[in-house]
């Protein structure tokens, strides 16, 4: 009986959600990794996941619980590295599908990690910085046991940055009675942080976006761009895009959609962002539905919000050429079917969203050595990784004929259970 068939639901790839895909992606993988997939098993079980209560006072004296957790997906090329979510939707299922694709990530960029994540389910908009506090110290001290420089390292995700970080560091440090940058990174520069993490993320979605428009024949130059998440990660690439003449055309948020056929000046909407908290209301743009979002005409789609939002329903609505995905698994493996067919591109996010884990090795390798680098060089060392992994990558989806999200798994996979078969089994 094929292992699989022996799995809990929550194992299932047939289960929906994001572990779904995750395991659907492994699936693809398996009959190109010959011997090797004797050990495939290996990459359909989180190491270690730890669930944890977060218990807090409010501002009101009332007590509040949030439930918390740290998976750590894989850890035979290295320590857990994966980011911390605060988001309402956060469940133990989606945190295992984001620290899966971050073992695949660490792996396809060849970065010495293994893969985890973290989160709390909570909607942290409305809570005061207090609360905020109070929240992510608690958490850390509860997930303190399992993370540590050598073992796990979480860093950033949706709705944490380096503040959140740095309370982080503070709580784990006090815990154990010494200072230890290196226990995450995306920290400020005062505690050991690294020069450009903060952009990391987006200038290497904006670089592979690059590499697949030169290898596409796609011109930058007046090119459009439409962008579903304009945090972090899809601010900064809507910022660099628009510096390198290309036209920011679409943006939808939480708070709505907007549209401007000509380009916006994102450098106005970064601005309205900031005292608005979101993309509604920006004058530079005309609203439309969050549904018209998907059939905008672009050369470039790049979905940096959440996981699963493009699916079945509306892939074949997309008129973009290239889609390069700067948010963790955006698209389902039925959409990726659908897309594929239709003959667009897809950079996938294991390898257009690693500039922010890349960036974060760097600021360990610095924590440790205690020498930190200049932002020029940490820039350059960002592009050349980028550049060579999306050139690895592009070189096996063209000799195996598959797309770049299967070479993407073709390359990790091989190289973490090739680190699992010369290990071997304990005991
Ligand atoms: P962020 O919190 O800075 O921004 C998230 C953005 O998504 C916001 O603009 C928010 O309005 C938008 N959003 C939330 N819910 C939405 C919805 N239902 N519809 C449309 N937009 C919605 O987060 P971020 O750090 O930019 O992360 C975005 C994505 O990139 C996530 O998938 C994250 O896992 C991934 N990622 C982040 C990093 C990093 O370094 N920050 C690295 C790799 C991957």
């Amino acid at each position: 009986m094929p292992a699989t068939e022996r799995l809990p639901s929550y194992l299932d790839a047939n289960h929906l959600g994001p572990w779904g895909t995750y395991l659907q992606q492994v699936d693809r993988v398996i009959p190109y990794l010959g011997s090797l997939g004797r050990w495939a098993e290996t990459l359909k079980r989180p190491k270690r996941a730890l669930i944890v209560d977060v218990p807090i006072e409010l501002d009101n004296g009332e007590i509040a619980h949030f439930e918390g957790y740290r998976v750590q997906h894989n850890t035979s090329r290295g320590p857990g590295k994966g980011g911390v979510r605060f988001h309402q939707d956060v469940t133990l299922s989606e945190v295992m599908a984001l620290a899966g694709w971050m073992s695949i990530k660490n792996a396809a960029i060849n970065v010495p990690f293994g893969g985890a994540k973290g989160g709390i389910r909570v909607d942290p908009r409305g809570m005061s910085r207090g609360e905020l506090e109070r929240m992510t110290r608690r958490y850390t001290s509860e997930i303190g046991i399992i993370i540590g420089p050598t073992k796990d390292i979480p860093a950033p995700d949706v709705n944490t940055n380096a503040q959140t970080m740095a309370w982080m560091m503070d709580t784990y440090s006090m815990n154990e009675g010494s200072t230890a940058t290196g226990v995450v990174t995306g920290k400020p520069i005062a505690l050991g942080g690294s020069l450009g993490r903060t952009e990391s993320t987006g200038r290497g979605v904006f670089v592979t976006a690059c590499e697949a428009a030169a290898r596409q024949g796609v011109d930058l130059q007046g090119a459009r761009v439409s962008i579903q998440g304009f945090g972090n990660v899809g601010g900064t690439a809507a910022r660099l895009f628009h510096e390198a003449g290309a036209r920011v055309v679409a943006v939808q948020d939480h708070t709505g959609t907007i549209h401007a056929p000509g380009g916006m000046d994102v450098h106005e909407l970064l601005k309205h962002i900031q005292s608005t908290e979101g993309v509604a209301g920006f004058r530079g743009a005309e609203a439309i539905s969050n549904s018209d979002f998907w059939g905008v005409e672009t050369e470039f789609l790049i979905p940096a919000a959440l996981e699963s939002q493009i699916t079945a329903a509306n892939a074949g609505d997309i008129k973009a050429r290239i889609v390069v995905e700067g948010a963790n698994g955006p698209t389902t493996p039925a959409a990726d079917d659908i897309l594929a067919e239709r003959g667009i591109l897809v950079v996938p996010d294991v390898v257009a969203n690693a500039g922010g884990v890349t960036v974060s090795y760097f600021e360990w390798v610095q924590d440790f050595s205690s020498f930190f680098w200049s932002e020029d060089e940490i820039n350059q060392r960002l592009e050349r990784i980028m550049k060579d992994a999306f050139a690895a990558v592009w070189q096996v989806a063209g000799d195996h004929k598959v797309s770049m999200r299967t070479a993407a798994y073709i390359v990790a996979c091989t190289r973490i259970l090739q680190a699992r078969e010369v290990r071997g089994l304990y005991p």
